[in-house]
Order: C-alpha cells, then sequence, then structure tokens
C-alpha cells in the first residue's frame, strides 16, 4: 500500500480558487482549536498561575512545582549540557546571529524636500513572550531561532515558555534550559500550550514565591495546533509573529530528483506532529514511483515510524501530479507551503520564480532539515497558508518602524497647498487651517 494519496491534476483547467479547494489540507484546522483552547485562555486570564498549573496537570501530566524556573536550575542545566549538544548550539546560535544582524535595520533618514525630514526609526519591543515546543519532542533550536533574533533587535525583555517535563520534576527538558542559559535568557516560565500563551499575554499577580509575571508586548514562536490557536485568541491584546503551526514541506521534484533525498525530507517533518504536512509535487510518475519505493523502505527504519505514517497518510498530506514544472510552480504557489523544496534540473532558476512560501531550500544539498538547526536562516515558519501574507519570524518581526517627521517653516510653506487642497477635499478643513494658521502673523 501506497503512504501518499495521489491527486492528478494533468489535464485540469483549474482557476486558483478550485486548485486551492483541490490540494491537500489538515482536518483539524486551527478554528477547531480555538473551541479546545479558549476556555483554558480564559481561565488563565481570570485566575492567573493557578489556572495555568491545573491545565499542566490536565495536558503535560505534571504540576510544576515553580511556574518561574530559578536561576540556578539553568545554569545546573548548562553545566550538565552534553559538550557536542553545546558545541552544535554554539554553532547554530552563530548562524543564526550572522543573519539576524543582517537583517537588523538602521534608522532611515530622508530629506524629503530641503528642510523636510522624514526618519524611518526601528524600535524594539520593549518585552517579548517567546515559545519553544516541548510536546511530541523539545525543540532547543526554537530557543536559539526565537532569542537570537530577539536579541539582534535589541528587545530588551525576553521571557521564554516551555511545556514542563513531567521526567524532570515539572522543569522544562533540560537542554531547552541549558540553551537559555547559554543565551543569556534567565526569565524561563514552565508552561505549554495554550495556558502558556494566555500566561504571556495576560501576566499574573502573583507566580508562586510573592512575584508575579508582567505581560508581555508580543507572543512569538512555534507550536502544535493548540498554541497557533492560542496565539490567535490573545493577538487582540498582544502582537504575535506568524501562524507557526503543525509543520509543513512541499517538494516539487521532476525525473532528476534523487528519490532517496525526497523520501527522507518528507519522513523528516512528518515526524514531528501526526498533523504534518509533507506534499509531493512532481510532473514525475516514475519519480512517484521511486519516492514510494523509498518511503517503503525508509518509513519503517524511522524512529517515530507509527508517527511519519500517520502523517504521510493523513488527508494534510500526498502527491500532486502535474503536466510539468512550469504548472508545478503554480501549485506550490497556491499551496504556499512553509517549507518548500526545488529538487528540480536548474533548480535556483526555479525558486527565483517562487512567491508564496516561508523558505526556499534550493537544490540537493539544501535538505529543510539544514534550515531547521543550522543554516542560519529560521525556522519559525508560517504554516496553513498564510506565507501568502507573512513571512517567518526574523530580527524585523521583534522592531516596530516609527516615523519620525521633522521639517522647518520653509519647508512646511511648500507643502502647504498640497496638505490644505487635500484636507478641504476630504471635508477636513481644520486639517488644513492647522497649517495655514502656521503662516498667520
Ligand atoms: P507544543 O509545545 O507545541 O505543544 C505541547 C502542548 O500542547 C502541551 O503543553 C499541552 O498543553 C498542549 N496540548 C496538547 N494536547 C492538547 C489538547 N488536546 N488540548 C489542548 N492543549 C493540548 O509541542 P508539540 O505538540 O510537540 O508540537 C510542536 C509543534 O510545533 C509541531 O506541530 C511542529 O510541527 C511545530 N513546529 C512548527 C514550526 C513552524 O515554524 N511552523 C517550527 C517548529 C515546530
Amino acid at each position: 500500500m501506497t503512504y501518499l494519496s495521489v491527486t492528478d491534476l494533468r489535464g485540469a483547467a483549474l482557476s486558483r480558487a478550485q486548485l486551492a479547494a483541490a490540494l491537500p489540507r489538515a482536518d483539524v484546522d486551527v478554528e477547531s482549536a480555538i473551541a479546545a483552547v479558549r476556555p483554558v485562555v480564559e481561565d488563565v486570564a481570570h485566575r492567573g498561575a493557578e489556572a495555568v498549573l491545573e491545565a499542566s496537570e490536565r495536558f503535560d501530566g505534571v504540576r510544576p512545582a515553580h511556574l518561574r524556573v530559578p536561576e540556578t536550575a539553568l545554569a545546573a542545566a548548562l553545566a550538565r549540557l552534553d559538550p557536542a549538544i553545546r558545541a552544535a548550539l554554539e554553532d547554530a546560535i552563530a548562524r543564526v546571529r550572522a543573519v539576524s544582524e543582517a537583517d537588523a535595520r538602521p534608522d532611515e533618514r530622508v530629506e524629503v524636500v530641503p528642510g523636510g525630514i522624514v526618519t524611518q526609526r526601528w524600535i524594539p519591543v520593549r518585552r517579548v513572550g517567546l515559545y519553544a515546543p516541548g510536546g511530541r519532542a523539545v525543540l532547543p533550536s526554537s530557543v536559539v531561532m526565537n532569542v537570537v533574533p530577539a536579541q539582534a533587535a535589541g528587545v530588551e525583555q525576553i521571557v521564554l515558555a516551555s511545556p514542563p517535563q513531567k521526567e524532570f520534576d515539572g522543569l522544562p527538558h533540560p537542554t531547552i534550559l541549558a540553551a537559555c542559559a547559554l543565551l543569556g535568557v534567565t526569565e524561563v516560565i514552565a508552561a505549554g500550550g495554550a495556558q502558556a500563551i494566555a500566561l504571556l499575554a495576560h501576566g499574573a499577580e502573583d507566580l508562586g514565591g510573592g512575584t508575579g509575571l508582567d505581560p508581555v508586548d508580543l507572543v512569538t514562536g512555534p507550536g502544535n495546533v493548540y498554541v497557533v490557536a492560542a496565539k490567535r485568541l490573545v493577538s487582540s491584546r498582544v502582537g504575535i509573529d506568524a501562524e507557526a503551526g503543525p509543520t509543513e514541506i512541499a517538494i516539487l521534484a521532476d525525473a532528476e530528483a534523487d528519490a532517496r533525498f525526497v523520501a527522507a525530507d518528507l519522513i523528516s517533518q512528518a515526524e514531528h506532529d501526526p498533523l504534518a504536512a509533507s506534499i509531493l509535487v512532481t510532473d514525475s510518475e516514475e519519480l512517484l514511483g521511486r519516492v514510494e519505493e523509498q518511503l517503503a523502505i525508509q518509513v519503517p527504519q524511522a524512529e517515530h515510524a507509527a508517527r511519519v505514517e500517520e502523517a504521510l497518510r493523513g488527508v494534510q498530506s500526498g502527491a500532486i501530479l502535474v503536466e510539468d514544472v512550469e504548472r508545478g510552480l503554480e501549485v506550490v504557489d497556491v499551496y504556499g507551503a512553509e517549507h518548500l523544496e526545488i529538487q528540480t534540473a536548474d533548480a535556483s532558476a526555479v525558486a527565483a520564480r517562487v512567491s508564496n512560501a516561508g523558505a526556499v531550500f534550493v537544490g540537493p544539498h539544501s535538505p529543510v532539515s539544514l534550515g531547521d538547526y543550522a543554516a542560519g536562516s529560521n525556522h519559525v515558519l508560517p504554516t496553513g497558508g498564510t506565507s501568502r501574507s507573512t513571512g517567518g519570524l526574523g530580527t524585523q518581526t521583534f522592531l516596530r518602524g516609527i516615523h519620525v517627521v521633522e521639517y522647518d517653516r520653509e519647508a512646511l510653506a511648500g507643502a502647504r497647498a498640497t496638505a490644505t487642497t487635500l484636507a478641504a477635499a476630504e471635508g477636513l478643513p481644520s486639517h488644513g487651517r492647522a497649517v495655514d494658521i502656521r503662516f498667520e502673523r
């Protein structure tokens, strides 16, 4: 039995909307998860820490002794960190930092006319709450991907939340704590899922031990569908980054692609979550056959074979047959995958024509897993088609652009007619008056 159900679009003349409807998407969408997490978010908003602790018992099977992780636990986790993992984290941090710092924006001063200046100032968000997943898998790499761009932006106050782990007495996983210590993050909260997102957004008067938690201005980070749903719920109160939910990989491949690589990459993302989407778009039935052969070999060897199989066979995954790479490009653009791999002849030229994707991985030696850890790119990326309107996490997520306007009298005189004419045309003469009055004795 094959893993990927096939949608054959060859010869189908579909509009973009019809094409979007024909492509595989998850059954459990954010809207349905909202119904599940709304009571949790509201409970945390009203009852604070006690509601978080009760939700942790229910969803994570443990009641943390401290919601705020003691700094001694952070230092101890770093002291005990396996040196090889420490070296890998340090290398990942250096790579992500190189890209994040290049992403930082200097203020831009534009002299619109002599004496009329508009400066675009980039100001970091003051206090941010970052989420690092720790449900099925624990992702210290997400600590790096959240914290490094926040630091590159110059954020003053960083709070990081990650689920409490039963086997670590209700603390987040030690590697998460060590990654925080390595990056100098000292405010760490042992909470996961919707309860963590609600706590970051609403704050709490007393976290236990007499200290409270100030609410943050912005919540970022990836997570499962419940985390995404909670972010959407709190977004009327705080800023959020893109909806970075259950992972998606789309691979646009032609007959020249190496089926071993294609299969391995489809599996690598399916390993995250039974709701993960793995999609192959190809103009080659022969390649599809080879990929299925490879899946038959590689899936049973995967450590999380059951989860991988569930994700690959899920309605959100599948193979899509198209006439040619040109049509394939249209399909992947309509889909707007979180991760898009181009494994075709002349992959760079094909990739240059992509406009909708969270991140693009070009050619046989740029697997998504590289971007997950060590490319330098960020792995917190938009899912569910939201790449059509937003990019992934980066330094700019943590910056706000503010226009600062400074005109002198001559420059204002030069703009006077434009302003008063448009004010009159809009039926707002007091706007014009506020300009004119400056030229009256
Ligand atoms: P997680 O930390 O996101 O979620 C764990 C939490 O989910 C638990 O603490 C619990 O509170 C909550 N939860 C679990 N079942 C629930 C239920 N039935 N109702 C309400 N809450 C529930 O960890 P995870 O589950 O391993 O998921 C990590 C996710 O992050 C994966 O889906 C992965 O694909 C995704 N991810 C996305 C990106 C991205 O950028 N898009 C990057 C990395 C990871």
